[in-house]
């Protein structure tokens, strides 16, 4: 793995697990699942070194993090074209979309306010269509 030649701190064996898990799916993962999926690999990895991992990876560019309103984050691998997200409020499922008025927007912020925009976030949360279905 070339990137890890650009690391500030060294690429343990489970931020290297951590890593791959992420770095070979499409999927957003908290630090649990992250944890129960290692440990059904048989590389069992305790919580605590997780969210480790996870902060490192973040800040080195490997990963990109959702911040969500409790708190909590979710992790999706990075490189990804960007995208925003919407997230139930009941299952916690994440949906990827995006729309190109957006970029409106932020053409209109730059014009408004002078500002240069480096990029932007934007998660919405709500109920997800099978959960208003099941309710
Ligand atoms: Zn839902
Ligand atoms: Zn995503």
């Amino acid at each position: 793995m070339i990137i890890v030649l650009n690391m500030k701190r060294r690429l343990t064996p489970q931020r290297e697990a951590i890593l791959e898990l992420i770095g070979s799916s499409d999927r957003h993962w908290d630090a649990e699942s992250i944890a129960k999926m290692l440990a059904r690999k048989g590389r069992a990895i305790g919580l605590a070194t997780v969210y480790r991992g996870l902060a490192v990876l973040e800040e080195e560019g490997l990963i990109h993090a959702i911040q969500l309103t409790d708190g909590k984050k979710r992790y999706e691998r990075a490189g990804k074209e960007h995208h925003d997200h919407f997230i139930c409020k009941l299952c916690g499922s994440i949906t990827e979309f995006s729309h190109p008025a957006e970029a409106r927007i932020l053409e209109h912020l730059s014009r408004e306010t002078g500002a240069v925009v480096h990029g932007h976030e934007f998660v919405v949360f709500g109920v997800c269509a099978s959960c208003r279905e099941a309710s």
